[in-house]
């Protein structure tokens, strides 16, 4: 190497990506004892017994070899089955790609569409990969700012005022990641309309669909119209508390799913077998485990919920993920300054809402995927924090 410096070399769309928001607070709690952590989006659930143990059992008839590129045909029978339950089909040989996690179906599904210059919507707050992921594929994100006063929905309004000639996809996720909200059926139809209307295509991660506490999840393929021109991304990480094994799914059009399967087959090849098998059980016997760990969500949920309202917190009801996204702005503090106060003074991690985007300003995120006594304790503190600061 010459006398330039590594930065010299480094892409510059790579260069542009800003530091994560979250990555602060964790290095700052990191170095502290007895913090209680909100802060991270994982299940508190290790894997259920019974998903672990078929995977030591093909791991001990060594099933150790790489799978077809797309995945396992008997994973992908069991995805297009469970796809089917929501009621949109799909082929398991062509229109299903099992991935590495839904991050690498986020990513190939951008690259596979966007031509660099093409504008993709995307509603916030949100996930804190969409923007970045969507300029590292060359598109521009167009940022479409949700509400308390929609209760963080998108509405057919605020997306119709953002479509231009040059908007190609839409990337929806209900549940969300950060807020908690779902869509109801109604909106989600003049959504639909709207991508008709003006030829868009959809991005609809569904990761957390599972974990829906009011009301059924809407697959938003299986909305009239809407099978072709959706690529539903999905995954083990958050309903069977699968994080580690790095294990998730595309499904959509062949011609889709064939392109997309162009870039996995020579980056990642395919997904790693001890998941896929693991996955598999997880799709054919544990309903009963996820049933049982959304009923301890749902408990944790209206905990919080109850408990943000005892310390006069602000704070919409989320129906599904495990995020409650209280606001904090009556305190006088911005997000950001009352999360690293909160986690200075009285050892709480949250993370600040402006992390996620336009929209999330003067909110925090708060996972409550912790035990209900740790639940507890945290909202105590963040009580004795807000008194000590006063409401203004
Ligand atoms: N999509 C959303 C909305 C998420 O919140 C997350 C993880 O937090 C992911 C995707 C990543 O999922 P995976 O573990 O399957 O890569």
């Amino acid at each position: 190497m010459s006398n330039n410096k590594w930065s010299d070399y480094i892409n510059p769309s790579v260069k542009r990506i800003p530091p994560s928001g979250i990555r602060k607070f964790f290095d700052l709690a990191a170095e502290m004892e007895g913090v209680i952590s909100l802060g991270v989006g994982e299940p508190d659930f290790v894997t259920p017994w019974h998903i672990r143990e078929a995977c030591v059992y093909s791991l001990n008839r060594g099933r150790t070899s790489y799978t077809s590129n797309q995945g396992l045909l008997e994973l992908r029978e069991e995805i297009a089955q469970y796809l089917g339950s929501q009621r949109v089909h799909y082929d398991p040989k062509k229109e299903v790609l099992v991935t590495v996690g839904v991050s690498e179906a986020l990513d190939i599904a951008l690259r596979t569409l966007i031509i660099p210059g093409d504008e993709v919507i995307i509603p916030t707050p949100c996930y804190v990969s969409y923007i970045p992921c969507t300029a590292l594929a060359g598109g521009i994100p167009v940022t479409v700012q949700t509400s308390m006063e929609d209760n963080f929905r998108l509405t057919a309004d605020k997306l119709e005022a953002v479509i231009t000639p040059k908007s190609k996809v839409l990337l929806l996720c209900f549940p969300n990641n950060p807020t908690g909200a779902i869509m109801d059926r109604e909106t989600l139809l003049q959504i639909a309309e709207l991508v008709e209307k003006h030829d868009l295509l959809v991005i609809a991660d569904e990761i957390y669909e599972r974990l829906t506490y009011n009301g059924q999840h809407t697959c938003f393929a299986s909305l009239p119209g809407m099978r072709d021109r959706t690529i539903i991304l999905n995954g083990f990480s958050k309903a069977y508390a699968m994080t580690g094994w790095r294990l998730g799914y595309a499904a959509g059009h062949e011609d889709f799913i064939a392109a997309m399967n162009k870039i996995h087959q020579y980056t990642m090849l395919c997904a790693p077998i001890t998941a896929q098998v693991a996955a598999l059980e997880a799709l054919r016997n544990g309903k009963s485990a996820v049933d049982k760990m959304v009923a301890q969500y749902n408990r944790r949920r209206r905990l919080v919920l109850h408990g943000f309202k005892e310390i006069g917190l602000t704070c919409f009801e989320p129906g599904g993920a495990f995020y409650a996204f209280p606001y904090v702005g009556d305190t006088g503090l911005t997000a950001a300054e009352f999360a690293e106060n909160l986690l200075l003074e009285e050892k709480v991690a949250v993370v600040p809402g402006d992390v996620f985007g336009p929209g999330g300003e003067g909110c925090i995120r708060c996972s409550y995927a912790s035990s209900v006594e740790d639940l507890t304790e945290a909202i105590k503190r963040m009580g004795r924090f807000i008194k000590h600061r006063g409401m203004k």
